[in-house]
């Protein structure tokens, strides 16, 4: 197929990347989006198959292997298990980016430093990925401890490292030729010991950010690619990956209220942090049976989903607790927290599966402006995101961050299976306020049981 052509499919197919992107910032045109950049892609693929000189035998093998991967293990994949899912994804594109780096070096006849630096980076940034993704899915899977690892010395020792690996690319790119097969071995072992020292310092609740850091990494790590191969849709690609990768970071960033420098650097989780006030009071539990007297008589209700909904699967009894709500006469909201759950968009993802319709989704803020009066805030299996601590104590590690202010309804009815603490390993004290009653249990039985109440 000839050049101009191809790049003019190039082309179009980076407009549909762009406007799929566009539209996924909606939830109704999420779907659509998804749709369009995926023929985006589809588009891509067919045209670079069409040049000319390839070796169909090992294409055609790796699609067969890697789609068959790709389509079991996006099958069998739970909700909950998506971040160690997106996280493995990564680390396979940071691979391929070293990878192609790695063999156009080898197949480069004369040495040329703009190669060398474009391929310096695609090994720099592919190794990084790599292994820092798969150590943030040993971490996620509890396949190794999830907390953040301190030790003395530590950051002087990564910064040392990267010096190293600098250095090596520095004499890679200005000494072309020389020793330059030594280089690229210890680039790579340098960029692999990055990933680890990385991310190990990193802890639990912080760990949905360092993926969406990772997968800003493995966008960069393919448009260097593209650079090495020379493949216009890979850069476009790759560069649109690694800009709202990290757009991403920002936005969970700030719903935390923490920078990225101290998600990265803070050590937030080794174990020191989980501190905060002493809480005085007592949880007060609450049956099934005597909530329902206080759901029938609400007026105005909102249901404030976390990670539990997320384990229980409880999205769709939500669907049908709101329905008979809404029948009796109530007004029902969905309040959802930017960080709710492990990933952004979980909780959207999670009630437009159960077809919660839309204007019943609502963000943080509106829903905060209206709290006052609201007769029954129902949270299901969320904890952080209504940690009152968070707006209240400065002692807090979690003060800062914004919340649904739940605390602030005439009623709070929590759902959760017993009194652990959320993902931040902090005590709530939303829990022991006067106006809040615990509805222990599993919360999709706990849901069941009250659409079977109303039933009766
Ligand atoms: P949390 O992790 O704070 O709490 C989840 C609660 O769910 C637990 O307290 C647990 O209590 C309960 N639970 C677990 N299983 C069930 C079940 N089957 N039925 C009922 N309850 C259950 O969740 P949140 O959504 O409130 O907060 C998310 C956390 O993740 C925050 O700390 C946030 O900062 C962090 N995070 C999220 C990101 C994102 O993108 N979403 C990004 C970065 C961080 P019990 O064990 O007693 O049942």
């Amino acid at each position: 197929m000839q050049d101009n052509l191809i790049n003019v499919a190039y082309i179009f197919a980076a407009i549909l990347f762009i406007m799929g992107i566009k539209m996924l910032g909606s939830a109704s045109t999420a779907v659509r989006g998804n749709r369009i950049s995926s023929l985006g892609m589809l588009i891509a693929i067919i045209v670079t198959l069409l040049r000319s000189g390839l070796d169909y035998r090992f294409i055609t093998l790796g699609l067969v292997i890697g789609g068959l991967v790709g389509l079991i293990a996006a099958k069998r994949v739970q909700m909950t298990g998506m971040p160690e899912l997106v996280a493995l994804f990564n680390g396979f594109g940071g691979l391929a980016s070293l990878l192609v780096g790695w063999s156009e070096f080898e197949k480069s006849a004369e040495a040329d430093w703009f190669l060398y630096f474009v391929v310096f980076i695609a090994l720099l940034i592919g190794g990084i990925t790599f292994s820092g993704s798969i150590i943030a899915y040993l971490k996620l899977s509890g396949k190794i401890g999830g907390n953040a690892v301190v030790f003395p010395l530590q950051k002087l020792i990564n910064l040392l490292v990267m010096t190293g690996a600098i250095l090596a690319g520095f004499l890679l790119v200005f000494n072309v030729g020389e020793n330059s097969s030594l280089l690229v071995w210890l680039l790579i072992g340098l960029a692999l010991l990055i990933g680890v020292l990385g991310v190990i310092p990193i802890g639990g609740g912080d760990m949905p950010v360092v993926i969406a850091l990772l997968n800003s990494f493995s966008g960069l790590g393919a448009a260097a690619a593209g650079f090495v191969i020379m493949n216009t849709v890979l850069v476009v690609a790759g560069c649109l990956v690694g800009a709202s990768g990290l757009i991403l970071s920002i936005i969970m960033c700030k719903a935390m209220n923490r920078s990225l420098i101290n998600v990265l650097f803070g050590g937030f989780g080794s174990g020191d942090t989980a501190s905060g006030s002493e809480v005085e009071g007592e949880m007060k539990a609450l049956s099934v049976e005597d909530s329902y007297y206080v759901l029938e008589a609400a007026q105005n209700v909102v249901f404030v989903p976390g990670y539990g909904m997320a384990v229980a699967q409880a999205q769709h009894v939500v669907k049908e607790l709101s329905e008979i709500l809404e029948k009796n006469g109530a007004e029902v909201r969905h309040a959802v927290h930017p960080v709710a759950g492990r990933m952004p968009g979980h909780m959207n993802v999670l009630l437009a599966e159960a077809d919660v319709p839309y204007d019943q989704l609502c963000e943080m803020e509106e829903v905060n402006s209206i709290m006052p009066t609201v007769d029954v805030a129902i949270i299901i299996g969320a904890n952080d995101v209504v940690n009152p601590a968070a707006i209240e104590d400065e002692s807090s590690p979690i003060f800062g961050m914004p919340i649904v202010n739940a605390h602030q309804a005439k009623s709070v009815f929590v759902l959760k299976r017993g009194q652990g603490a959320g993902y931040s390993g902090i005590v709530n004290t939303l829990f022991f306020r006067e106006n809040c009653r615990m509805i222990y249990g599993d919360a999709k039985a706990t849901i069941s049981s009250m659409v079977a109440q109303f039933d009766n």
